[in-house]
């Protein structure tokens, strides 16, 4: 085995990237805009890579979660438009229009604060408008004669899109996301009436898509998930799964040292583990500080020599200890897997986060930036 070039590292496959977006394309078809959602530096897939070979894949549109986010893809050259899903505070307000980046906007009177500083900047402001239709997070639940009094209110920004977002779209055991279409789109009926027709209306993310939720597919999607290669499993009687996806980050970590231990030997932190019978461990170069959950101390697996081998006692900040008494060859400098394939083995972040005890986006975005990135 070639020496591993860090000490922990992930690979990342902008190849399957572009291919999960074309899968989500090929979903949705050619009338629905798939606008990515690189938020969070891409799931930690890293967020300037990715963007720019979604873009070479003819993406025209980036969702973001907050402006500095924003800001980090303009400065990179990025030129596609860029949706600011979560923010609009006072002190990111400007930079927001400076950028050219695209608000979301979640309240009427967040939209009086646009309009004047569209007006004070003599350029007209395209926005989305959020509408809470049950998640209870963000968004307006105000009336629809409210709305449109409120848009027509503000005649300096320009009503791009109309969005809802949902709170348990994979979730079929529950009517929650029914009820929430139905609101949305009974306002967006409602609006059309009176004669306001937003040229892009939205609500699905991942699971709206891979479980065929048409209905809220409407203009366009925003897949997050999906583009790094994950669908949440459904609950309840889902139906089939459209999205063929796969995992796009590979995770891996250098074994730092190799010893044999004998029976009874206490391996780390708290004694949390001691030996059943002599054994070899490995001690790998990475920890919690790196991302790897806590919770998997004593219970999580890694992929080492080809086989699924278990992690022994406490995860700690910069180390982690695993058996490998089945790896007779395995030598400082070596690298096994956290997340990813080692032939006919695999670990996904779905797995990790179920032994966690966590969500495998929770386990993408925890990967920490002392873990080097690699495009293959
Ligand atoms: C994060 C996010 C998404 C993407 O969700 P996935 O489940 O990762 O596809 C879409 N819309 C909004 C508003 C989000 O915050």
């Amino acid at each position: 085995m070639a020496a591993s070039p860090y000490r922990s590292w992930v690979e990342i496959s902008l190849q399957q990237i572009g291919d999960n977006f074309n899968a989500v394309k090929s979903v949705v078809g050619p009338s629905v805009e798939v606008m990515p959602v690189v938020k969070a530096d891409a799931y930690r897939h890293g967020a300037i890579a990715v963007s720019r070979a979604l873009i070479q894949r003819g993406a025209r549109w980036l969702a973001v979660s907050n402006v500095e986010e924003g800001i980090a893809l303009r400065q990179a050259g990025v030129t596609a438009r860029i949706l600011v899903m979560a923010d609009f505070l006072p002190v990111t307000r400007a930079a927001m229009i400076e950028q050219n980046l695209t608000p979301v906007i979640h309240s009427l009177e967040d939209l009086k604060e646009l309009d004047q500083l569209a007006n004070q900047r003599g350029i007209p402001v395209n926005y989305h408008l959020k509408i809470d239709s049950g998640m209870g997070r963000l968004g307006t639940r105000a009336a629809a004669v409210e709305i449109y009094e409120a848009i027509t209110g503000a005649p300096h920004a320009r009503l791009e899109g109309l969005m809802t977002h949902f709170a348990s779209v994979s979730d079929f055991t529950s009517q929650q996301t029914e009820r929430q279409t139905r609101y949305f789109l009974d306002l967006c009926d409602a609006l059309r009436a009176i004669g306001m027709v937003p040229p892009l209306v939205h609500m699905s993310s991942t699971g709206a898509i891979a479980y065929g939720r048409r209905e809220a597919w409407r203009d366009m999607v925003r897949p997050g998930h999906a583009i790094y290669g994950y669908t949440s499993p459904g609950r309840g009687k889902a139906p089939p799964n459209l999205l063929h996806v796969k995992p796009a980050l590979t995770w891996k970590a250098s074994v730092l040292a190799v010893k044999d231990v004998c029976e009874g030997a206490l391996i780390g932190y708290g004694g949390m583990f001691r030996a059943p019978k002599q054994m070899r461990i490995a001690v790998l170069a990475v920890g919690y500080a790196d991302g790897l959950p806590h919770r998997l101390s004593n219970r999580g697996h890694v992929i080492a020599c080809g086989t699924r081998v278990p992690i022994l006692g406490a995860v700690s900040m910069d180390v982690t200890t695993i058996d490998v008494t089945q790896c007779p060859g395995l030598k400082t400098g070596d690298a096994v897997t956290l997340l990813g394939r080692e032939g006919a083995v695999s670990i996904d972040a779905q797995e990790m986060a179920r032994t966690a005890g966590t969500i495998s986006y929770s386990v993408l975005c925890a990967i920490s930036s002392r873990v080097k990135r690699e495009y293959i």
